[in-house]
C-alpha cells in the first residue's frame, strides 16, 4: 500500500480564484455533464458575514462593512478516509491503494444514494441512468471511467487533472500530498495536517469572517 503522502490531494488557493468558473466547465466538457448540473467540481460564491446586504433605507455608506465575495471551488476531495467508501452496500467504491484516488465503480452501483449521504461535502452526482458518479481526478473520460485505470503518478502520468490545467487563476492544484504541502503555507499546511481536513487551503487574505467562511466550506464540517 502506498504511504498516504503518495496518495493524490487537491489544494485551493481562495487568494486566486477569481470565480470565473472554467474549472468547472473544463470538468463538465471532459467528461461530458450536462453544462446545467450542479456537478462534479461546482464554484459556489459566498459573502463575507458582515456583508448582508443592507436594505436601502438602513444603508450606512460612512458605517458599512465592506461586502467580499468569496468564490470557492470544490469537488470530491478524495478523502483519507473516505466515508462514502465505508457505507457503500455493494464495494462499487474504491479508495484506492496505490494513488488514493476515490472511484465510483458504475457496474456495482445500484443507485441507493449512501455515499451521497455520507460525503461530507456533497460530492457525488445522481446521474439520469440512477447511479452515481463524481471526480475520478479526470483518470478518464466520462461517468464511471475512473475505475480499474492505471495508478496515477507524476512521473508516468504527468498529465493534470482538466480544472488544474483550465484554472486561470491557478488556485487549484492536484498531486500526491508530499508534492503539495511544498506548495502550501505553513499555516495551511498546519491545518491540513493538525485537523485532519480533506483538502488543503490557503487562509484567506480577508478578515477573520471570510477565513472561517473558507474553513468550514473546505472542512469535514462544511455542513454544520
Ligand atoms: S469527498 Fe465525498 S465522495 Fe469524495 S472521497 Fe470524500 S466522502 Fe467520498
Ligand atoms: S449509490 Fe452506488 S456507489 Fe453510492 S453507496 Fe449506493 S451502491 Fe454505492
Ligand atoms: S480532477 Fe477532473 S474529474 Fe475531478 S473535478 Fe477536476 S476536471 Fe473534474
Amino acid at each position: 500500500m502506498a504511504d498516504r503522502q503518495d496518495h493524490w490531494v487537491f489544494y485551493f488557493d481562495p487568494n486566486r480564484c477569481i470565480g470565473c468558473h472554467a474549472c468547472s466547465i473544463s470538468c463538465k466538457q471532459f467528461h461530458g455533464r450536462d453544462s446545467d448540473a450542479d456537478d462534479w467540481r461546482t464554484v459556489t460564491h459566498h459573502q463575507n458575514a458582515n456583508g448582508q446586504h443592507p436594505s436601502a433605507s438602513e444603508y450606512d455608506p460612512d458605517t458599512a462593512s465592506p461586502i467580499e465575495n468569496v468564490p470557492i471551488s470544490m469537488s470530491c476531495m478524495h478523502c483519507h478516509d473516505a466515508p462514502c467508501e465505508e457505507v457503500c452496500p455493494t464495494e462499487a467504491i474504491e479508495k484506492r491503494d496505490s494513488d488514493g484516488i476515490v472511484t465510483i465503480d458504475q457496474d456495482k452501483c445500484i443507485g441507493c444514494k449512501y455515499c451521497g449521504w455520507a460525503c461530507p461535502f456533497g460530492a457525488p452526482t445522481y446521474g439520469d441512468n440512477g447511479l452515481m458518479s463524481k471526480c475520478n481526478m479526470c483518470l478518464d473520460q466520462g461517468p464511471g471511467s475512473g475505475a480499474g485505470a492505471e495508478s496515477k503518478n507524476e512521473q508516468d502520468d504527468p498529465i493534470q487533472p482538466n480544472c488544474v490545467s483550465d484554472c486561470v487563476g491557478g488556485a487549484i492544484k492536484a498531486g500526491p500530498e508530499k508534492e503539495m504541502i511544498k506548495e502550501a503555507s505553513q499555516a495551511a499546511a498546519d491545518r491540513f495536517k493538525s485537523n485532519n481536513e480533506r483538502v488543503i487551503v490557503e487562509p484567506f487574505q480577508g478578515n477573520e469572517s471570510n477565513l472561517n467562511l473558507v474553513e468550514h466550506a473546505a472542512s469535514e464540517n462544511a455542513g454544520d
